[in-house]
Order: structure tokens, then sequence, then C-alpha cells
């Protein structure tokens, strides 16, 4: 199948003989040529040429469109205006090639002044004129002219429709290039090929219409030879990863006869983006084996996954291995390996990276000042607030959300209302959800709950299900059962497919003895569907990432770990560790509740870093939802016990535990 992304430019003319030779000079410049050879080829021409007889048109073309490839596209202006001076007569392969370097330069003013030309030449009518003009106008972000353009177009080919295609779902108006190829097919008047379904394929990611890219999979197969195609097998595993369809975009991914690095990084950032990070890594090291070259995008979509999983040994190799290959520092890379190392636990080293870049953009100062922030080291988040501001770098509503939630994080009540009111009133930036979410948060935490109910009740958006969720929880914490129920019951309705919110309501009721209404919850939440999140608990020992579940016996140690749970739950009675048996939901025993507190998923974690790690290591635990109260003063007693520290990250933030005491102070 053949992709016709460009309009075809004018054939080479294949006969190398002298530079005097115009057709020489031609294929030549066909070659894409480094600059100096195109200037040298430039300036041959011109001394060579005889006042009384111009250089042909077509070797002109030729240099017209070398320049306009070349890294000078500049270049291409100037010679056409000697042309012009000169009076050699144009054709219409003429003005393309200078609208080409106008689309690269995205330079509308010279686009304009090419297009009356083309008007004035008696050009405009042809085809090829059009769909380069076309192209122009959507280079330079003007996708309403293109399309005016298109619509008064008398006859449309193929090219002219993949460009069309192609150039909105480029411009991320995903629906008007469907719309386009629609028309496309019910005409009958050209059939799509490869290059139109690349950009169908896009159109289909940007929607998320996994059935439309079905049925552009479907076509494709009946015309059968995609496989061998690089650039459409791309497109597909992006169109199946960007619909949430992972195993779609494995199995195409699979079936490529050849992939180049954009099939590879496809793929891994789709399995980082689809929460598929055990898969991620799985495919990095094959990658490895491979020995595709690995570059900064494979980093970022590698390092996302550490991220999330924790993986700091794995991150820390990458990093290392980024070194060694001497890859781009770039800031995207930085803001991947700050938010790696901070969210792996490793706030020092994300600070070291941060301060040894020279210059930092706004994302930058945003990654480290959350880092600071989920980590619970306010002041530190705060003072680099102050920095940034210092350093004129102007704060984002991301920042805010940063500053706000150390704030929350630390408790820290009047500097929130006052950072607020900064962000407002200083920086000029209105508040959105997260914000407001954070200082619900904030105040709910310090147990502030009429302020929050006002502030929810008066801020100018509706409130969504994450700042609900949150009010919730403060209610479970302080045990406000009236305002808890009035909540509970309004973020159900909103989001009634998340169990943690179904667990806060039952909790709440539960806590205050009123079991039948907790049982009323948690039946609602089996009649429509809602299975409760499991809790996993993840821990990288030897670079290999280990998953727990409560109660499992799936890990090969399982007999050992079962041991060290049942030495460290004796230990911690010894030691005066009482049970706290609220967090268990369920209306069983207490000594039945006990036993299920032991098998909390970080527990058998703990345990297994307990056997695992060495001493002289902390044990690192990512934890996917909010760690219960009793496995929180668990955990403590054991950094004493066992004299180790012990680092737990938990859906929001994260905890460092030492000598019996935590960093979040008891506030999370
Ligand atoms: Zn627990
Ligand atoms: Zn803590």
């Amino acid at each position: 199948m053949s992709i016709a992304v460009t309009p075809h430019p004018p054939p080479a003319h294949s006969s190398p003989h002298s530079l005097s030779n115009p057709h020489s000079l031609s294929f030549l410049l066909h070659q894409r040529p480094p600059l100096s050879i195109i200037h040298q080829l430039h300036a041959h021409t011109i001394t060579s040429t005889n006042p009384q007889n111009p250089t042909s048109t077509s070797l002109y073309n030729s240099l017209l469109r070398a320049y306009s490839r070349s890294p000078s596209p500049l270049t291409t202006f100037s010679l056409y205006n000697y042309m012009l001076t000169n009076g050699t007569p144009l054709d219409h392969y003429t003005l393309p090639f200078v609208i080409t370097a106008c689309s690269f330069l995205s330079s509308l003013p010279h686009g304009l002044q090419l297009h009356g030309c083309a008007m004035k030449l008696g050009l405009f009518s042809d085809l090829y004129v059009q769909t380069t003009l076309l192209n122009m106008y959507a280079s330079c972000s003007t996708m309403d002219c293109a399309c005016q353009l298109f619509d008064r177009m008398e006859q449309r080919d193929l090219v002219s429709y993949n460009a069309m295609i192609a150039q909105l779902a480029r411009a991320g108006l995903p629906k008007m290039a469907l719309e386009i190829f629609r028309e496309m097919v019910s005409n009958r008047l050209v059939n799509p090929d490869g290059a139109t379904m690349v950009g169908v394929l896009l159109a289909c990611a940007q929607v998320g219409s996994v059935k439309l890219g079905m049925w552009v999979h479907g076509y494709l197969a009946k015309i059968g030879g995609f496989d061998s195609n690089v650039v459409l097998s791309n497109a597909l595993v992006d169109m199946y990863a960007k619909c949430g369809d992972a195993i779609s975009a494995r199995k195409v991914f699979d079936k490529m006869n050849t992939r180049d690095g954009v099939s590879w990084n496809t793929m891994i950032s789709g399995y980082s983006k689809n929460g598929c990070f055990l898969e991620t890594l799985d495919l990095f090291r094959e990658m490895l084996r491979e020995r595709v070259r690995v570059d900064e995008v494979t980093i970022v979509g590698v390092l996302s996954a550490c991220s999330q999983l924790g993986a700091l040994e794995l991150g820390d190799w990458i990093h290392t291995y980024m070194e060694k290959h001497k890859l781009k520092y770039n800031v995207i890379v930085c803001t991947s390996l700050i938010k790696m190392y901070a969210k792996c636990g490793n706030i020092d080293k994300a600070y070291e990276i941060f301060s040894g870049l020279p210059c930092k953009d706004a994302l930058v100062w945003n990654a480290m000042i959350g880092a600071f922030a989920m980590h619970g080291h306010a002041c530190k988040a705060l003072s680099l607030f102050e920095e940034m501001h210092a350093s004129d770098v102007r704060p984002t509503p991301v920042t805010f959300v940063g500053v706000l939630c150390a704030c929350s994080h630390g408790g820290l009540v009047n500097e929130g209302r006052k950072y607020m009111h900064d962000m407002v009133n200083k920086h000029g930036i209105k508040p959105n959800i997260k914000h407001y979410g954070c200082i619900v948060d904030l105040l709910g935490r310090a147990g502030l709950l009429d302020e929050a109910q006002k502030l929810v009740e008066s801020m100018p958006i509706e409130p969504d299900a994450v700042l609900l969720g949150a009010l919730l929880s403060a209610c479970k914490v302080h045990g406000n059962v009236e305002l808890g129920e009035k909540v509970g019951k309004r973020v159900l309705e909103l989001d009634p497919h998340n169990s943690g919110n179904y667990v806060l309501l039952s909790g709440i009721y539960a806590r205050s003895g009123r079991w039948e209404d907790a049982a009323e919850v948690r039946k609602m939440m089996n009649d429509n569907g809602v299975k409760k999140q499991p809790g996993l608990s993840r821990i990288e020992v030897d670079n290999v990432v280990h998953v727990f579940s409560m109660a499992d016996w799936s890990h090969p140690m399982s007999e050992d770990i079962y041991s060290k749970v049942d030495e460290m739950v004796e230990r911690l009675k010894l030691a005066g560790h009482e049970p706290n048996t609220n967090v268990v939901l369920i209306d069983v025993e207490e000594d039945e509740k006990e036993q299920l507190l032991g098998l909390h998923s970080e527990k058998l974690a703990l345990a297994f870093g307990l056997i695992s790690v060495k001493d002289s290591q902390p044990i690192r635990i990512v934890k996917n939802l909010r760690v219960c109260d009793d496995c929180h003063s668990a955990i403590k007693l054991v950094s004493k016990i066992y004299s180790r520290e012990i680092i737990v990250r938990d859906r929001l933030r994260f905890h460092h535990f030492r000598e019996g005491q935590c960093s979040c102070g008891d506030y999370w």
C-alpha cells in the first residue's frame, strides 16, 4: 500500500552527468544534500546562467524544493524573489515549494502573499497548489482558512482528502476529520489509502472511539498488507492504546513484521498510560534485549511506570543508563526524573536533580513543589514557592495545587487560606475544582467541618466527587455522622461506581454503631455492582516488584512471610500495641477482626521487607489505597522494635517511619 502524505513532487531526472547539465544538477538536488552543497549548486547555477537565456524553470524548482526542506527554509523566499526579478517563468510546481517553506516556518504573511500570487498567475485552480495552500494554513494554525479552502475546492483527489483529514486530526478536531472521511467514503470518488487511515486512526484515538478504530482495523485487514506498513501499524497501536485497549494494541504490535523506535515507544507509553505498569517494564526489558535505540520518549514512559510502582531500583538504573548513553536531559525528562524519585520515596535525589537544572520552567518548579507536598514537607514546599516567585517564573494553576496540598498535608490552615487569597488577588488565577478540593480537604482534616461545608455551598462551581469524598473522609475522621450522612448520599449519587465512598459511609455508620445503615450501604454497593477496590501493596527487592493483596498466599515465600507476620504481631503486643479494630467495617467478632487486620497487604509486604531488604536499606512500600489507622500505628512501632526505616506511599502521600514516629505526625 502506498502512502501519500505530501503531494508528489515532480519526478527526478536521473541522468548524472556534468554540472553543466541542468538535469544532473536537479538529480543532485533531489538527493537531499546538506545545506552547504545546496549553496554551492545554487551559486553554480547563478554564475553559469546566461542573462539572455534564463535558467530552466525546472532547475530553479529543484533548488526551491531543496531549500524548502533544508534547515534554512527562509532562503526559499529570496530565491523565489530572485526568480521573479530575473523573469524566470513560473510553473505550477514553483509555488508549492515556496508555500511548503511557509508551512515549515509557520509564516502566515508569506503564505497569504503566495495565495494572492497563485490567484494572479492563474495557478490557483491547480489541485497541487490548492493542497499545499491547505497544508500551509493548517501549519499556521488557521484551520478555519484551511477548511474554507477545502470547501471551495471544485475537485478533490486522494492527496487533498488525506491532507484535510490529517490536518484536522493534528489540530485536535477529530470529529471534523471523521466527518470528512465519511464524506470521502460515501462519495466513492476516491478510495482511501494508508495515509488516509493514519489520519483517521489519529482521530479515533482522540475521540476514544474504539468501535470506529476497529472498523478501520477490519478494513485494513480486508485490503491486507498493513502488517509491513510501519507507519500504519504504529497508528493502530496508538489508537488502541489511547482508546484504553492495551491488549489489542499489543496484538497489533506483536504481529508487526518490522518495528521502528516509534512502535516501541508507542507501546511502552500506551501500557504506562493504561496502568499496565509491570507490562511497561517487561516490554522495556525486551526492547533492551533487542537492542532497539532508547530515546527520551522511551525514558519518560518507563519512568512513569517506575513512579507508579515505586520501582526505585529500576528508576535509578534508568537514570544511570541515561548518563551512560548521553541521552538529553530536556525539561520533560527532568520533570519525569523528579517525579519518579519523589514518588519512589527518594525526595533528596529528586531535589538533587531539581537543583542541578540550570533553567527551570514552571513545569519543573511545579513537580518539585508537588513532591515536597506529597512527602509532607510543607515548609520546604512553601519556601520553594517563594523561591520560584523570586526567580520570576510565573506560577500556574498547578503550582497552587501543590502549594495548597502542602498546606493541607501539613495542617497549615492559616497559610492555606492566605495562599488561596493571594492566588486570586495577586496572581489573577481563578480557582478551579482542584484548588477548592485542597481547601476543603485542609479545613476538613483540621476539623473545621462547618467552614468546609459553607465553602462547598458558596463556591461558584459544582463540587465533584473527589472534593466531596475528601469532606466525607474528614467526617469519618472527626466522627461527624450527621454531615457525613448528607455528604455521603450526595457523593454516592455523583459517583456510584467508586467503592471508596461506600466504604467511608458505611464506616461512618459502623463507628457510631448504626450497623443496619452500614449494611444498607454495603447492599447498595452490591446492587450497583461495585466491588471494593482490593488493597494492594508493592515492594521492590533486587529490581523485582512483588505485589501483595490481603491474606495473599501467592508469593513463593509465603510460609516465611506468615511466620514473620506472627512474630511481628507478638512483638507488637508485647510493646503494648492494641489492634484498632474500628477500621474493620464488617460486623464480626473482635478476635476475628484482629486476625483480618494482621493480614492487610501492607503488613505482608512489610514482613517480606523485614526478611529480604538489607538492614542498611530503608523498606519502601507502595500502597494503592490509604493506609488504615491500625497499620499506621503498627508500622510506627515496627520501625522502633526492629530499628528499621520504613517508607510507605499511600494513595495520596508519603509516610516516613523512623524510631516509632511518622513524618506525617499522624495527620493524614
Ligand atoms: Zn491496615
Ligand atoms: Zn504517617
